[in-house]
Formats: structure tokens, C-alpha cells, sequence
């Protein structure tokens, strides 16, 4: 006998508003293909209005692209230490590696799940006294939720390191005001299939000072010096964003304040059908925080219960996922220094994202919030 397979509900997929191919027709009637050309002005554009806060924004290949020069940009190199957030995506820490420094983890606190000023301070005074000041930090905003920015970029500036605001999972979040992706000296987005808007693949750098986006542009350009032939001064990379994707983009920007409502609206749906159950719990914005609520978390009391809920949703065609693994966990990041507090760990083991797609209707929210409870009861 055949059993139907209810309709999938993936964890966070894309979706378009509607004007997309709008834009990607334009770049094909233009023929402006390759590489760059009109799009990609206007998405820049239409990033630098929402993030407000005088940011200036280089569209590039990816989230990971723009942290690598980031990196490279604020003097990164061979020896150096970078301190990174350990909960969060590898693609934090990755380019770090990629230019020969080595990252040192920090754990976070339990109010936003980011990066703890405590065990910060802490890190960067042992780092210190050790001979080596660390070169840059790479804070993020995980699952949409800001950051502690007050008291991060406090002790930043006090010892002179400066921040990468990884904001690659936080465009439409803001803290006291100011959008994410302008508060660090870097800021970066991502445009990944799964993150709240999408072009396929893309990401951003976000500066205040214009002078850094054009070295970005031009790091991400094959660092071609100023030459009628092709010379190069220093090394470059092939990281800018196409023409045809940044229409992609630009039609994402329309819709993007709608997306994150939608993505809010989910978050609420399953706080209120699920926090009558006294095993499950969610994180709140702390006072100044507003959060995309990019993917809607839920803390279980043990890893065996995540499991179960995990599998059930699994065997009922709905994608969910555990938190992210720490990087200091990670088989590949086992000998870098990390400073634990036990928090990430805790959260990777008993947490769940549950799906949180702008594009989940309430049935889809129903039928999920309906078996967790049951499997609960
Ligand atoms: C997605 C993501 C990135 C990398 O972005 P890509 O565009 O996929 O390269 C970096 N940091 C975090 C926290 C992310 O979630």
C-alpha cells in the first residue's frame, strides 16, 4: 500500500514577490549579462535607503565573500587572531582561516544567545597578556536577534579591535534604532536561498566610510590597478555580485518589510499555540531589540525531546533543524583557543528551528504547532 506524503514544509525556503523577473528581463533586454551593470547600482541603492544610518553597501557573490574582505580590509593576515562568536554558521569563522589567522570562540550569554561581553573582555585580556592582540571581532546576529551592541562595541573600542556586525541572518532587525548591518565598523548581509530575502547566492558589505566600499569593489574585482592594461599591485578576488541576480535582489527589497511581518507574525503564531507547553520556551527581544525572527527557535528540557520533536516533524514531511552546532565543537575548529561558558552548548543540544518560511500559510502553521502538541501531551 501507498501512503500520500502530506504537502513538505521546508525550514526556510525562497520566496519572491513578484517583480524579480521584472528585473532579470531588464538585465537580459539590455543584454547588461555580464558581470555588472544597472542592477546591481540600484540594489546597492535600495540597501543603502532601508539600512538608513549613512551606510554605503557592495554587492558581492556572497555572505562569505564579504566577510573574507572585511577581514582583508581591516588588515587581517598571516599570524593574527581573529575572536569569533562560537554559536553561529561555519561561513562566520571560515574566512577568517582564509587568510591565514587563526579564530578564537567566545560563547555567548543566554538574553540574545550572541556573543557574551563578559567572557569578550575576558578573552581578549588573555589574548593579551599572552603578547597577541587580537586583529578584528565577528559578532553576529543569530536567527535575527541583535546582538548585545552596546556593551560589545564598548569593549571594542575600549582595547581598539574592530567589529564585522555579521548580519547575515538579521537584515530588517534593528537595535535602539539603527538597523543591523550598520552598527559594527563592517557590517555584512547574505542573500542565500534560505535567508529572509534571497538572489539565489549574494551578500553585501556595509561601511560607513564610502573609501571601504570602494576597496571592497575593487578587492572584488581582481584588484585591477588604474592602468589602460591589466596590472595588478596586490592580490584580488572574483567576488562581485552579477547584473542578473542583482535584479533578483531589487525585487527582494520591494517585498522585504513584508517578509519580515511574516516571519514576526510566524514566531507569535507558535509562541501562542505552543507556550501553554511547560517544556517548550522561546527567546524574547530584550528591551531596544527588534528581530526579523528569521528562523523561529524553540528550547526544549533535553536533547532526546528535541530529537523526538525533530523526527516526528521529519516522518510528517516538515524540515526542521537543531541550533547551530558552536564552532568550538566543530571537528574542524577542535585545537583553537575558545572561551566557554557552557551556554551554546546547552542551546545546540536541546534547540529546535522550526519551519519559518515567509511564505507559511496557517494551515502549514496549524499542522505543526498540532503535532508538537500531541507528541507533548
Ligand atoms: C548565511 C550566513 C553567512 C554566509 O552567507 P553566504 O551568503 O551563504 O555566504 C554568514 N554568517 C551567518 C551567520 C550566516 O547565517
Amino acid at each position: 500500500m501507498k501512503t500520500t506524503l502530506l504537502k513538505k514544509i521546508w525550514l526556510s525556503p525562497p520566496h519572491m514577490g513578484g517583480n524579480e523577473e521584472t528585473y532579470v528581463k531588464e538585465a537580459f533586454d539590455t543584454n547588461w549579462i555580464a558581470p555588472l551593470g544597472p542592477n546591481v547600482q540600484q540594489f546597492e541603492n535600495a540597501i543603502e535607503d532601508f539600512v538608513g544610518n549613512d551606510i554605503h553597501a557592495a554587492c558581492l557573490s556572497s555572505g562569505t565573500g564579504a566577510i573574507h574582505l572585511g577581514l582583508e580590509i581591516l588588515g587581517v593576515g598571516q599570524g593574527d587572531e581573529v575572536i569569533c562568536q562560537s554559536f553561529t554558521f561555519a561561513a562566520s569563522a571560515n574566512p577568517i582561516t582564509y587568510l591565514g589567522a587563526s579564530p578564537v570562540f567566545v560563547d555567548s550569554e543566554e538574553e540574545t544567545w550572541n556573543i557574551s561581553p563578559g567572557l569578550l573582555e575576558e578573552a581578549i585580556k588573555d589574548r593579551m597578556s599572552k603578547g597577541i592582540k587580537p586583529k578584528a571581532i565577528v559578532a553576529v546576529h543569530l536567527y535575527g536577534m541583535p546582538y548585545k551592541a552596546d556593551e560589545i562595541h564598548a569593549i571594542a573600542r575600549k582595547y581598539e579591535i574592530p567589529v564585522i556586525e555579521d548580519s547575515a541572518e538579521a537584515l530588517g532587525s534593528s537595535y535602539r534604532g539603527f538597523n543591523c548591518g550598520s552598527l559594527g565598523n563592517i557590517g555584512i548581509l547574505s542573500f542565500n536561498g534560505n535567508k529572509i530575502i534571497t538572489t539565489s547566492g549574494g551578500g553585501a558589505l556595509l561601511c560607513k566610510d564610502k573609501k571601504i566600499k570602494e576597496k571592497a569593489i575593487f578587492l572584488a574585482t581582481q584588484a585591477r590597478d588604474n592602468e589602460p592594461h591589466y596590472q595588478h599591485s596586490s592580490i584580488g578576488y572574483n567576488y562581485r555580485m552579477s547584473n542578473v541576480l542583482a535584479g533578483i535582489g531589487r525585487g527582494q527589497m520591494e517585498v522585504l518589510e513584508d517578509r519580515v511581518e511574516a516571519r514576526r507574525h510566524n514566531f507569535e503564531f507558535y509562541k501562542e499555540h505552543l507556550s501553554s507547553i511547560p517544556e517548550i520556551s522561546f527567546l524574547d527581544e530584550p528591551e531596544g531589540s527588534f528581530s526579523n525572527r528569521w528562523l523561529t527557535c524553540i528550547l526544549t528540557p533535553s536533547f532526546e525531546v528535541r530529537e523526538k520533536i525533530r523526527t516526528t516533524l521529519e516522518h510528517e514531511n516538515i524540515e526542521s533543524r537543531p541550533l547551530w552546532k558552536p564552532m568550538h565543537l566543530q571537528p574542524v575548529f577542535e585545537k583553537n583557543v575558545s572561551f566557554v561558558n557552557g551556554v551554546s552548548k546547552d542551546l545546540f543540544e536541546r534547540g529546535l528551528c522550526l519551519p519559518s518560511g515567509s511564505s507559511l500559510e496557517t494551515d502549514d502553521l496549524e499542522r505543526i504547532s498540532e503535532i508538537i502538541k500531541n507528541l507533548l501531551k
